[in-house]
């Protein structure tokens, strides 16, 4: 199925990267303190996708499901949020940044996190969601990174290169961000950003899709996922349950905006909620 499905379909995905993550910021300003947060938003995010009949992934760093204390540690939420529905994949051991890794500590990395979350849930884990979003280095779709080049060097880790080593240690789904250079001069002329309704693509035997809605549930959020109940395709959706309690597009009060507006096209018959694992054989 390599077109845009009909009806159109959200795909709703989490990155829970708790105190782990917030140690690797790369915002520049060093360390965060938002780790609490994940967990205790979290309680209040399962509450609410169950109220809205919402399923979604959770993409978890795979140290947070070791045995331990908040900020670094909770596998029972983690069960919680496999037993509740959510589909649970893996956003690697530490949040490491996956471009600077060299290939055996990369497999390494995907293989243990994997590990580690299906002993802790009892389930396989077949999705992956690099952090930071990057490598958005990959040349087969016209995607260039400068600054992964820059530092990492010029053998760094490309979204192909991740794709083959997600094969290779049992993946079957990976979300990517990279931008091909005609949107970006697109972009550029426009001067916003220009999306579309994605389609699945399969790239080394691993099946993805590409980020087009931002980050958030604010009105490009919105306007995607009601584009793809109109047109067809896929709107990929994400955010941080750390961030659900700031003012920003990943607020609580965005996300039960966007929570009932697609409540109300499932129930038109105009779109699907679907999980990445429902996809992997489909492409
Ligand atoms: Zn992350």
């Amino acid at each position: 199925m390599r077109g845009r499905p009909r009806p159109g379909r959200m795909v709703l995905f989490w990155d829970y990267d708790t105190q782990w993550g917030a140690d690797r910021s790369r915002s520049g300003e060093g360390p965060k303190a938002w780790g609490p947060e994940e967990f205790t938003n979290t309680e209040r995010l399962l509450t609410m996708l169950e109220r809205y009949r919402v399923v979604s992934c959770f993409a978890v760093v795979a140290a947070a499901a070791k045995p331990g204390a908040r900020p670094y540690h909770d596998p029972e939420q983690i069960r919680a949020i496999h037993h509740a529905g959510h589909e649970v994949g893996c956003h690697s051991l530490h949040h490491d940044w996956l471009p600077g890794l060299a290939p055996d500590r990369l497999r390494e990395n995907l293989r243990r996190s994997r590990e580690v979350l299906e002993a802790c849930i009892g389930a396989p884990v077949e999705t992956f969601v690099p952090p930071y979003n990057q490598p958005f280095h990959y040349p087969a779709a016209l995607s260039f990174s400068q600054s992964e080049r820059a530092e990492a060097g010029p053998d760094h880790l490309g979204f192909g290169g991740l794709c083959r080593e997600l094969k290779s240690t049992g993946y079957r789904f990976c979300r990517g961000a990279y931008r091909p250079l005609p949107q970006r001069v697109m972009e550029r002329v426009l001067r916003r950003s220009v999306d579309w309704p994605g389609t699945l693509k399969r790239i080394a035997g691993i099946s993805c899709l590409r980020l087009n809605a931002g980050c958030g549930f604010s009105d490009a959020a919105r306007q995607m996922v009601r584009r793809c109940a109109r047109e067809g395709g896929y709107a990929v959706v994400y955010g941080h349950p750390h961030s659900l309690s700031t003012a920003g597009p990943q607020s609580f009060a965005c996300l039960e905006a966007l929570l009932a507006e697609v409540r109300e096209l499932v129930g038109q018959q105009k779109l699907q909620v679907v999980q990445p694992r429902e996809l992997v054989n489909h492409v």
